[in-house]
């Protein structure tokens, strides 16, 4: 099938790509009237006419209001269909799950949230995530799922959508997440660490196509997502980014990964709770004390806030982090020269605190041509963030990276998208 669309596909190529072109002017605002098409892409009016009919016979596009007049008779508008579709993401947190529907368009319409522990392993997180994505997909059953993006809070092989010895998740080592998820709703599906899922998700936000920018997840642990000019950097096996095991100055600290002085064994959110419990242990008194008195368990959420509130321990802790965080990061920049650096995840609720720090680290230890244009900001950490970002990451492989492969079908399908003999392997 994936053969016979091809050479469909083959045979037509100069419609089909005028097609696809005109599709996706429309989708991504870049054209709304067929003058406007017919100015953008050169081609006479009748040819404008004729592609713009197949597309919307195809159900890609649909007439829409009126357009402002230059004159003449005001041109009808063109809008993309979408709600033809909709689009799944299951992100997956250390400690919960998170799902959402959105359109086409990218507005997530409905969502689910739920404490987890990933933990429990794949298959029993798995058979939970699915029960949440069927309830949310049965408020409105009559849309077919177009595609489905998935976040995991570790390395991920993007080409195979198969986690790669992920410290924090025990059995999940190679898993096969993407067979799961197509089995069961037989949509394309593409996997991807959760720092990548919130760095499209500031490409969505910021509406910048040629950003460079570097996401910096400081939670329990600590990762990065890398856009350069506007593509997500996964490198050649999705392990770019993946700061919190770079080793730091200094550190005898042991990691979770097996290893001795990584970023995150000395400034992530554990090794904070792990140095709480010792300078408690050691006589420290404030509110985390009391905390662990009352038998609260310490979580970096609960730091951030104690440091924010003032409390001495807690400052120190996020100061020391962000300090640390800060070299690791001005690395980054002279390597890097991204235009600005979002911090985000548990550890950013110390806001201006921990940013303060990181900044003066950051312009210390940077070039200074690497820091005249930089912005240092804070996300917007919002829980829906990781839902946007998977949109958009979907978003992006539907029609801009696979859609000549489906297109004639008119709508995206596994075997179209991953070719006929992997699809049954
Ligand atoms: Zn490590």
């Amino acid at each position: 099938m994936a053969r016979e669309s091809t050479l469909r596909f083959g045979a037509q190529t100069d419609e089909m790509t005028s097609l696809l072109r005109i599709v996706n002017m429309v989708r991504t605002g870049e054209a709304a009237t067929r003058p406007e098409i017919g100015r953008v892409t050169g081609l006479g009016r009748g040819v404008v006419t004729q592609r713009v009919d197949h597309a919307i016979e195809m159900g890609y596009l649909a007439d829409g209001e009126f357009g402002p007049s230059s004159g003449g008779r005001a041109p009808r508008t063109l809008r993309f269909r979408g709600d033809a579709g909709r689009i799944v993401v299951c992100a997956l947190g250390a400690l919960h799950i998170h799902v959402g529907v959105a359109l086409l368009d990218g507005d997530v319409v409905d969502q689910e949230h739920s404490p987890w522990d990933i933990a429990r392993g794949p298959a029993e997180t798995l058979d939970k995530a699915l029960s949440m994505i069927d309830e949310v997909l049965a408020r409105t059953p009559d849309v077919p799922v177009w595609g489905i993006g998935v976040g995991l809070p570790g390395p991920v092989d993007f080409d195979s959508g198969r986690p790669v010895a992920p410290p924090i998740m025990p059995g999940w080592n190679g898993f096969d997440v993407r067979r799961r998820f197509e089995q069961r709703y037989d949509a394309p599906v593409w996997v991807d660490n959760d720092v990548n899922l919130l760095t499209f998700g500031e490409r969505a936000r910021r509406d910048d196509d040629r950003l460079d920018l570097i996401y910096c997840k400081i939670g329990s642990g600590i990762g990065a997502g890398l856009l350069s000019h506007g593509r997500i950097h996964r490198g050649v096996n999705g392990a770019a980014g993946d700061i919190g095991h770079v080793r730091v100055r200094d550190s005898d600290a042991l990691c979770r990964c097996g290893k001795v002085g990584c970023l995150e064994a000395v400034a992530g959110g554990w090794a904070m709770i792990r140095d709480a419990l010792a300078e408690i242990e050691a006589g420290a008194t404030g509110v985390l004390t009391t905390a662990v008195a009352d038998g609260e368990e310490l979580t970096p959420e609960l730091i951030s806030i104690a440091a924010e509130n003032g409390d001495a321990l807690a400052i120190r802790l996020v100061q020391r982090s962000a300090r640390v965080v800060g070299e690791s990061i001005a690395a980054l920049v002279n390597m890097f020269n991204p235009s600005v650096i979002v911090i985000g995840g548990a550890m950013a609720g110390a806001g201006e605190l921990l940013l303060a720090e990181v900044r003066q680290r950051v312009y210390e230890l940077s070039l200074p041509l690497a820091t005249r244009d930089l912005t240092i900001a804070q996300s917007v950490n919002d829980r829906r963030e990781p839902l946007r970002g998977g949109v958009e990451m979907v978003r992006e492989q539907l029609f801009e990276v696979t859609f000549p492969r489906w297109f004639s079908d008119g709508r995206p399908s596994v075997v179209a998208i991953r070719g006929a003999l992997e699809a049954v392997a």
